[in-house]
């Protein structure tokens, strides 16, 4: 009898077949389409699961992260790592796929994964095309469906359905039971991921922050400060703090930094980028400081300098930075770089540790979108249930991925952002057609 009531139900499931659409093939979007497709075998459910992408070629920041490498993950991932909503609320979506669970799910898809000195897991063959391929045959072997280009004009909410218009008139309006908003943010926009998702979650009835911005960013230096271009191309580790108008430090960072010939860039840059962009908006007078040599305080530095004797002032500055370097600092601090310690005036001695130690940098503006590597503010976190990625305002809607205020620094974390929510999203979207059979029942 029990058997024989399973059976009913199981047909009953194959039977209703449901479509699910995935507006978004990006990082997010894949996982999504894989997870979903997943869980519906695994529950006997009939979904036809299909990826919409307005990309010619889908995959493209994949393909572009971690310079052609694809930093898929990092070794460590913390809510700390992260910025927008709030950390508890991130950390309840990490913790349903953390990075081991990407390390697992890429080994098992045959990407094997290392981990390089500074956390950072990429794919052994240094190439991101593994990454991407081997989710697309994933999609393939579960007969998830991509299609692209299939850019989306429109998305409207009907009572029971949605219905998804492309912005090609060639394209016939495709419905949907169930909706995933994986658009991404605003980073990179020649890739595809322009913004328009948040159109389509507004339309829809959610909200985006006041605020959306370029993160991971390089940054252009004010003319004032115009003698940092002239060092373009010497990178140094350095620690980059932000510091409000009256002088309290609101971030800090310490990496490698680049000086190119706009201004500013490398990891420590990108990852301070994006509190600094945030505090300046509230605050005009705040500043970008730079502490040359990392790990040493201005005190000890003093010091050092103070019992140079015969040494000259360039000569201990190489020993710890580029040599071009060393005498930019030099002579912005009005120093003949030859000069023994001894000679050195207090006010000349003072105004070196200043420079090295404290070196406020006047930024101009930032680079923009178009070099940003992801986007800081979006479609509150705080609008989706995390435990489902499930919209609040709209049934049978969900988002994922970098559509939403979450943004990672440097390292894997916004992939690993992606891969999270869109497991999270399509778990639960199968669960979602379980329910509802069990409603119908
Ligand atoms: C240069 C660069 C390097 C990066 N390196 C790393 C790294 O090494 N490690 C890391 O963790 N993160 C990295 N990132 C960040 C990471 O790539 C993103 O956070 C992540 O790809 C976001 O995934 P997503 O799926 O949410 O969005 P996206 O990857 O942006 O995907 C969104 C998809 O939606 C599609 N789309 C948008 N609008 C429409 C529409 N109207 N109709 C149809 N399709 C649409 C787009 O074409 C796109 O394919 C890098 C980013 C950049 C730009």
């Amino acid at each position: 009898m029990l058997g024989t009531l399973l059976c009913a139900l199981f047909f009953h499931r194959m039977k209703q077949h449901r479509d699910i659409v995935i507006i978004g093939a990006g990082a997010a979007g894949l996982m999504c389409g894989i997870m979903t497709a997943r869980e519906c075998l695994a529950m006997g459910l009939d979904a036809r699961i299909t990826l919409l992408d307005g990309a010619k070629k889908i995959g493209a920041k994949i393909l572009v992260a971690g310079g052609g490498r694809c930093n898929v993950t990092h070794h460590k991932v913390l809510p700390k790592d992260y910025a927008g909503a709030s950390r508890n609320a991130i950390k309840k979506v990490l913790k349903a796929f953390s990075e081991h669970d990407t390390m697992r799910f890429f080994e098992e898809l045959g990407v094997e994964l290392k981990q390089e000195d500074t956390g950072k897991m990429f794919p052994v063959t240094d190439s991101a095309q593994t990454v991407l391929s081997a989710l697309i045959d994933e999609c393939d072997r579960l007969g998830v469906m991509i299609r692209n280009p299939w850019r989306v004009g429109t998305v409207k909410r009907y009572a029971d359905r949605f219905e998804i218009e492309s912005s090609d008139d060639r394209n016939e309006p495709i419905l949907a039971d169930r909706v995933v908003l994986a658009t991404g943010g605003m980073a990179l926009p020649r890739t595809g991921s322009d913004g328009a998702g948040y159109r389509f979650a507004k339309f829809i009835g959610h909200s985006t922050t006041e605020r959306i911005f370029p993160s991971l960013v390089p940054l252009v230096v004010d003319e004032r400060s115009s003698w940092i271009r002239e060092l373009s191309g010497i990178s140094a580790r350095v620690n980059l703090q932000v510091h409000s108008g009256t002088g309290k430090r609101l971030a800090s960072f310490t990496n490698e930094m680049l000086c190119t010939h706009f201004g500013l860039s490398g990891p420590g840059v990108l990852d301070i980028s994006r509190w600094y962009l945030d505090a300046k908006d509230n605050d005009p007078e705040v500043s970008l400081v730079i502490n040359w040599i990392d790990d040493v305080s201005g005190e000890v530095f003093d010091q050092e300098l103070q019992g140079l004797g015969k040494r000259t002032v360039a000569g201990f500055l190489r020993e710890r930075l580029p040599e071009r370097l060393a005498r930019a600092l030099c002579e912005q601090a009005g120093i003949d770089p030859s000069s023994p310690g001894h000679a050195l005036t207090r006010e000349h001695r003072k105004a070196l540790v200043q420079l090295v130690t404290q070196c406020a940098i006047l930024i101009e503006r930032d680079r923009g979108f178009t070099f940003a590597e992801v986007t800081a503010g979006g479609v509150p976190l705080s609008e989706v249930a995390t435990s489902t990625m499930m919209s609040r305002a709209c049934d049978d809607l969900w988002l994922i991925g970098e559509i939403l205020d979450v943004d990672g620094r440097i390292g894997g974390f916004n992939f690993q952002w992606a891969w999270a929510s869109g497991t999270v999203a399509g778990r639960s979207i199968a669960r979602s057609l379980v329910d509802a059979d069990s409603n119908q029942a």
